[in-house]
């Protein structure tokens, strides 16, 4: 089997990133990068060709047990630099995912369900949730999307109401496309107390442990690409929680959530950048060695289009994510940070596929073949990158509305 894996060596951040970054990120990168090499990318075969989930498993415990999942929360990390933040999660982010997508899948999860949890939980609820998740021993999940609603994640139908006699809350509703589904400890629920106020007045964010009665999986999908990751349905039917689950205040869960997708998506460039950058150098590995017509595949214009087309969409795809995950380390929060979030999820993204796409390609049927390599499978794996967290459609509306306050969007 020919190896069209990129050599460690030639798998180098380009000039602009380190333009971007300080002698400390840098040094983070080459600290992550050696970590993940030894303790993920043994695990790569096993996720890809068995589906096995608890290689995933396997992996994140080890990124915790390093410490990563923590560099978002500046008070609980203790490692080697001096000021974590989203910065160092989207390297790790990129690190992880050029090894496997699948690690950037549930090292997502893990922060979208510990930001809040660390942000906006009780201290009893926190104390109890919190570490195991950051450490990797216990895994998370973010329930928003519906059968009737993605996009439009205003409009769900799951139903919060408080149960004043036993002081709990009772959630029903129908989740899917959910991240970690049936593999989770512990998931964020959304749902709506308000049914008279708007979704941004009146959603409420929940706590609940998986062993909650009343909570069931009917579904895991089958998806292009993703492999090892579990992705599914999660029914709650009259499931009861204490009143002390509650995420910040009653009916402020609408502003939580996007308080999550702004960093969320820009983790999720980071690792567009990873499957994008993987994809480049296999494309450039083999334009330099395969021969067609008597000379190099690289020596062809239209070869050279492509090269040119993909290394100009890498270097604007890393400027604007790192861009955005310096503005959050800088402060920047809620609408302020929507746009730049949106910008890098949506150039990111679509560079990973554009990417993919082209270095398919250039490989021809290598390309195309799980015999000769990466490429098919990062070409599977890209593709749900402009679906997942807000689909690039939703992210040009937060870009075009905030460039047009006055206007608003017709959805
Ligand atoms: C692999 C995977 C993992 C996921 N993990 C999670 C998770 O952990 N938790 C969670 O809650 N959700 C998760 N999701 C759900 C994801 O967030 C949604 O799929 C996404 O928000 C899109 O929603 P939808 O699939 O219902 O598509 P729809 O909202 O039905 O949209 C379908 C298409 O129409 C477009 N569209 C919709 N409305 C408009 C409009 N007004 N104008 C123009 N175009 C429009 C969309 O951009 C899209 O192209 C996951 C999805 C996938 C595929």
């Amino acid at each position: 089997m020919k190896d069209a894996t990129p050599s460690d060596a030639a798998y180098v951040p380009s000039a602009l990133q380190d333009f971007l970054l300080s002698d400390e990120d840098r040094a983070f990168r080459t600290e992550v990068r050696g970590m993940l090499a030894s303790a993920l990318a043994p695990l790569a075969d096993r996720i890809e060709n068995q589906d096995d989930w608890s290689a995933v498993k396997q992996g994140i415990r080890a990124i915790g047990e390093a410490g990563y999942l923590k560099l978002m929360f500046a008070d609980l990390y203790r490692g080697s630099l001096s000021r974590p933040g989203l910065t160092h999660a989207t390297i790790l982010s990129e690190e992880a995912a050029a090894i496997n997508y699948a690690f950037e899948t549930t090292i997502g999860s893990a922060l979208s369900a510990a930001y809040p949890l660390h942000k906006h939980a009780r201290p009893e609820v926190r104390e109890r949730y919190l570490p195991g998740i950051l450490d990797g021993s216990e895994i998370g999940a973010i329930c928003v999307t519906e059968p009737d609603v993605g996009s439009d994640s205003a409009g769900m139908k799951t139903r919060i109401r408080y149960d004043g006699a036993t002081d709990e809350w009772v959630i029903d509703g129908f989740k899917r496309y959910i991240s970690n589904a049936s593999v989770a400890d512990t998931y964020i629920v959304y749902g709506i107390t308000d049914d008279a106020a708007p979704a941004q007045k009146g959603m409420t964010a929940l706590v609940v442990p998986k062993e909650t009665p009343g909570i069931s999986f009917p579904r895991r999908y089958t998806f292009v690409g993703r492999r090892g990751c579990v992705v599914g349905e999660v029914r709650f039917e009259g499931v009861r929680v204490p009143a002390a689950n509650l995420l910040g205040d009653v009916n402020g869960g609408f502003r939580i959530m996007l308080g999550m997708f702004n960093f969320e998506r820009i983790i999720l460039s980071g690792a567009a950048l990873g499957v994008a950058r993987t994809a480049f150098q296999i494309a450039t590995d083999h334009a330099q060695t395969r021969v067609t017509f008597g000379q190099k595949l690289g020596c062809k214009q239209l070869v050279w289009d492509m090269i040119a087309q993909m290394s100009s969409r890498i270097d604007a795809a890393e400027l604007i994510t790192y861009r955005a995950a310096k503005l959050y380390d800088a402060g920047l929060s809620g609408k302020d940070l929507a746009k730049p979030a949106a910008m890098a999820k949506l150039t990111s993204t679509e560079t990973a596929c554009f990417c993919a796409d082209r270095t398919v390609q250039v490989l021809g049927g290598d390309g195309i073949t799980k015999e000769y390599g990466r490429a098919e499978q990062l070409f599977r794996d890209s593709r749900a990158m402009p679906i997942v967290a807000g689909t690039s459609e939703m992210a040009k509306y937060l870009i075009a509305g905030a460039d047009m306050p006055a206007l608003k969007p017709n959805l």
